[in-house]
């Protein structure tokens, strides 16, 4: 099965192992028996990812000889990222951890609200307790589970601010089924292939050139082909965060290509927009803020053009109904990347983004204006 190890850098951290396999959920238990066995699992999930394959990964835990598991449901959807489910499954953990004598090993089976919720709890409860992601959404298999960013939305000036609290903390191990895909609503497919497409962009000409290839097994989905392509994906988020665990020195900023018009697009739609999608069309955006600063190496015109073609290719939108103009620019003027300069990734060339620095908006606003129909 393709494995791909995280190694970290930092003196004290250790890495981990990322295993991604077809039908890998029918033997989840088997993958963590040989260090995890007595330990007692307590899995987080939601009522929908639970109803699909919660049997499957119980089942799993037994025949590998675990004791049964611990359920704990949070609500569906990011709207449920809170503190009060943070407390609830918190709670939930220390009434039943309390009475035990084995260790608990916090399993979390969902997407990326269920990976950082959970995972946040995994990280404070006792200081810490060992947690293993199980990613269900493409988002979550190609990007949430990988790095150890932990946390839940937060209100702060009257509205909810996105991982406004939350944690570092590695996982155990990351369990990557692309068969899950099968279930998976196909809006949140194809906003997950955002991500997708942006790691190609910074990092990967070749996955670029096999995406363009493989519309239909992408959008169908192929297990097989999506077993590369995650594998391929996770990869370049375990190089990054390897040699950059705390978003500290620069290199996790990249990948952010994309997110600073996907983030105020996003949120000026007031949600309506997947972040995914904000992503793709932050893509379409930074191609032509590029094209314009003059960034663009020989050739790269062309590049970006099937850039454009591959998102449109993937059912991604790379023009949005007319948005309050005020309201995108203020979201992105509050976006935390913003250090006295606005600063964006931006691509030289399929494979090669760099961090642009930009005196004020102006720019930004001109090329989103173009994009809004
Ligand atoms: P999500 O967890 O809400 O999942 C999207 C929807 O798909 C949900 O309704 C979920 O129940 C459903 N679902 C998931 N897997 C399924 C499956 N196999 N079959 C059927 N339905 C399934 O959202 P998401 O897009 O996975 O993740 C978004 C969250 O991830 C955001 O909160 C974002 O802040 C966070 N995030 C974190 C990081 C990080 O580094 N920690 C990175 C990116 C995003
Ligand atoms: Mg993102």
């Amino acid at each position: 099965m393709p494995t791909v190890q995280v190694r970290l850098h930092e003196p004290r951290s250790k890495g981990y192992p990322i295993h991604i396999e077809p039908g890998l959920i029918h033997k989840a238990g088997a993958a963590l028996a040989p260090r995890f066995k007595g330990h007692a699992p307590f899995i987080l999930s939601n009522p929908l990812v639970f109803g699909l394959w919660g049997k499957a990964l119980e089942a799993s835990l037994k025949k590998a000889g675990f004791g049964a598991p611990i359920w704990h449901l949070v609500p569906d959807g990011e709207k449920h990222k809170t503190f009060a489910q943070y407390q609830r499954a918190l709670t939930a953990l220390a009434q039943w951890g309390q009475g035990l004598s084995a260790k608990p090993l916090v399993l979390l089976l969902g997407g990326g609200v269920i990976g950082d919720l959970g995972g946040f709890v995994a990280a404070t409860y006792k200081r810490g307790v060992p947690f293993v992601q199980i990613p269900t959404s493409l988002l979550s298999m190609v990007d949430s589970s990988v790095g150890g960013k932990l946390g839940i939305d937060f209100p702060s000036r009257g509205g909810l601010v996105k991982n406004l609290v939350g944690a570092f903390a590695q996982p155990e191990a990351v369990l990557i089924d692309p068969g899950m895909l099968a279930t998976l609503d196909k809006r949140q497919l194809r906003s997950g292939l955002g991500e997708v497409v942006k790691t190609a962009v910074l990092f990967d000409p070749k996955l670029f050139a096999t995406l363009e290839r493989s519309i239909a097994g992408l959008l169908r989905p192929d297990p097989g082909l999506y077993t590369r392509v995650v594998a391929a994906c996770v990869g370049h988020k375990a190089r990054v965060v390897g040699l950059d665990e705390f978003d500290r020195r620069g290199q996790r900023a990249l990948l952010n290509l994309g997110h600073t018009f996907g983030h105020a697009v996003e949120s000026a739609s007031q949600f309506r927009l997947l972040h995914g999608e904000g992503v793709a069309f932050g893509l379409a955006c930074a191609a032509d803020l590029a094209a314009q600063q003059g960034l663009l190496e020989r050739g790269a015109d062309g590049q970006m053009a099937r850039l454009r073609g591959l998102l449109g290719a993937l059912g991604l939108p790379l023009k949005l109904k007319r948005l309050p103009m005020a309201r995108v620019l203020a979201a992105m003027a509050q976006d935390k990347k913003f250090e006295g300069e606005a600063r964006f990734v931006l691509p030289k060339r399929l494979g090669s983004c760099v961090v642009h620095p930009l005196n004020g908006l102006g720019p930004a606003r001109a090329v989103l204006a173009s994009r809004f129909v």
